[in-house]
This record gives structure tokens, sequence and C-alpha cells, in this order.
């Protein structure tokens, strides 16, 4: 884990006896792809969504010629820095963790460039999720392992992207695993992430997963 993640970590106040649920942002919270979309076309580019991937995907307009992988970190770059704040939130995800929040602790993890932290937090905070956020880098099962291991009560953690499910299953398996791809498109071309209990697009259904596990446990 690098030591910039570590230190928000261990930023955080959080109350070992509360159910704490981690949410990701981009495709769970916010619609990432289809604000990368409305990017790319005002950018001479489009995403030609043929499969579950970024690069190899992208396309000039007219000659349709596929964006060399250094092209398209330029261009997911200036794409954080110019549309973080213009992304549509996905449907009953605030209104979701509002109602989760009167029973457990809620923070978003999101793999975005510490540069990119305050832009998100007041897209968050405008969109009615004013949570702890957490500026990851690379993988998300050692965060998920911490973060366990400051709670004595049931963890739950949202994402799009099987690697890190997967991750958070190999270091942390005590942690509920939800697989929330808010786009369909994107649902539609990965199949349910192993280990996972949950694979939704859908909000209430997420709130209703994790509502019954915590009934069930008694909290
Ligand atoms: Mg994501």
């Amino acid at each position: 884990m690098e030591p910039h993640v570590r230190g928000q970590l261990e930023g955080l106040s959080l109350d070992r006896q509360r159910p704490l649920i981690v949410t990701d942002a981009d495709e769970v919270v916010a619609y990432f792809i289809a604000g990368l979309e409305k990017f790319l076309l005002r950018n001479g580019h489009w995403l030609d969504l043929k499969s579950f991937a970024i690069t190899g995907n992208i396309r000039r307009q007219g000659s349709n010629e596929i964006s060399t992988q250094p092209q398209v970190k330029e261009m997911l770059g200036n794409f954080f820095a110019e549309d973080t704040e213009l992304l549509d939130p996905v449907e009953g995800a605030a209104e979701a963790l509002q109602a989760l929040s009167a029973r457990a602790q809620i923070i978003v993890l999101s793999n975005v460039e510490p540069k990119v932290h305050a832009a998100r937090h007041r897209w968050l905070r405008r969109h009615g999720m004013d949570y702890p956020l957490i500026a990851n880098s690379g993988s998300k099962g050692l965060p998920l392992r911490y973060l366990s291991e400051q709670i004595d009560a049931p963890v739950f953690f949202l994402d799009d992207l099987p690697p890190h499910l997967d991750a958070v299953a190999e270091h942390a398996s005590r942690v509920f695993l939800l697989h929330f791809i808010a786009d369909k498109r994107l649902a539609a071309l990965v199949g349910p992430a192993q280990n996972c209990q949950l694979h939704t697009s859908n909000w209430t259904e997420a709130r209703s997963f994790i509502d019954t596990k915590l009934d069930d446990m008694g909290y």
C-alpha cells in the first residue's frame, strides 16, 4: 500500500463497533464510462464498447484509428482534470447511502490521483454523498484489509472491477463483496466476479442486500 494511501486511511475516525460500507466511485456512484464517452466525442474520438476495457477501444472519429496506450493515458488524464465534476450520479446511490448511513459508516475508496481528490470530493458533496474520500492507487486488497482490521462489525465493499473484488476476497476474506456495475452495457460485457455475494446495477438491490445482512447479523 502506498504511503499516501496509508496516511489517508490512518486519518479516518472510525467506530470499531459500527458496520462499514466501502464504495468505489466510478461506475458505482458515478457514471464513468458515459462521462468518458461525452469527453471523447468532444475531443474527436469515440469509445467502441466491444469489451470491458478502455485501452484498445478508443478510436479517432473519421479514420476509426485505435488510440495507442500513451494516447489513452493522456486522454484519461485530461478527462479526470476537466470532467471529474461533470459526471452524472447513479440513480438511487445517494438515497441508498443516506439510508444506510443510519446504521453504518460509509467511505468512498476511489482510484484517482491525489490531484483529483478535491474535485471528486466536491462532486460527492454536491450530489448528496458527503462521505470521507480516499484517493487510492492500485489494488484495493490491502486498503480493505487495513479497514476491516479496524472494525469488529460487518464490512461491505462495492466495486465494478473484478480484480479489486478478487483482491479483497484474498486479503480481507470476511468482507462482503458486491459487484456493482452501473452501466448496463458494461455489466453485459463482464460476468459476475468470483466470490461476490451480489452482482447488480441497481442501488435498491444493493441497499436491500446490505440491510438484510445487517438485520440477520443483529446490527
Ligand atoms: Mg470503478
